[in-house]
């Protein structure tokens, strides 16, 4: 069996534990929650969850946790959803003054909060080729969720793949895009073994998210 960590700081990580719960997978892995480097060595892959990027980074460093936790990263599969993608990307702009620690494992740039604050929550159904039963939409709960600013693809780094987009009707304020193209309807990303979702799958019953994670990134662990 995998363990599979979930980053138990602060913010939505009981319902990311219910969801790996019940997903067909469920039996290949070992779920535990990390608040500590020794509970990080335990596992084989890792969930961030949503919450609040700057108090989960703040009591990340707090507990000793940054720096094994940008270790675990260059090896092992790290899925971010919500706040979670924040603490994975590369950048992040919308902080306030000093900024926030990262861990760096999707090469993006993220922005906080990026609908506004008064359209602070909205579901959006979105069309994930990559999942089973592909055509029917999985419905993603944005809740002040990040925006994807910029990839940043290398030759040093494995290829960013677009998992998902917000379909054009679903965009909050479509007046911030600049088209179709623009980064900014990019709400899931996958690049080699890490997964980031700016919306929250554990928020619903739908396991489909977690299932490819496990699935995909975990027990076939290549990069692509
Ligand atoms: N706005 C939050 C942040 O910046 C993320 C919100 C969430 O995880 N639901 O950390």
């Amino acid at each position: 069996r995998r363990g599979v960590g979930i980053l138990a700081l602060q913010g939505a990580f009981i319902e990311h534990q219910t969801a790996l719960q019940r997903i067909p997978s469920a039996r290949k892995i070992n779920v535990s929650l990390v608040r500590t480097p020794a509970d990080l060595a335990k596992c084989d892959a890792l969930i961030i969850p949503g919450g609040e990027s700057t108090t989960i980074a703040l009591l990340a460093k707090l507990a000793g946790l940054l720096e094994p936790l940008r270790q675990f990263s260059k090896t092992k599969p790290i899925w971010g959803t919500c706040a979670g993608a924040i603490l994975l990307a590369q950048v992040v702009e919308n902080t306030k003054q000093g900024g926030q620690e990262l861990l760096g494992g999707i090469s993006v740039t993220v922005a906080r909060n990026g609908w506004g604050s008064q359209v602070e929550s909205f579901e959006a159904p979105l069309t994930v080729t990559v999942l089973e039963d592909s055509e029917k939409p999985f419905t993603g709960v944005f809740i002040r969720a990040p925006v994807v600013l910029a990839l940043h693809p290398s030759p040093d780094a494995p290829p960013i793949q677009i998992v998902a987009r917000l379909p054009p009707e679903a965009v909050p304020s479509t007046r911030l895009l600049t088209g179709l193209e623009d980064p900014r309807t990019i709400v899931a990303v996958r690049q080699g073994k890490h997964l980031l979702t700016t919306f929250h799958p554990e928020l619903t019953k739908d396991g489909r998210f977690h299932e490819y994670f496990v699935q995909n990134c975990i027990l076939s662990s290549h990069s692509i």
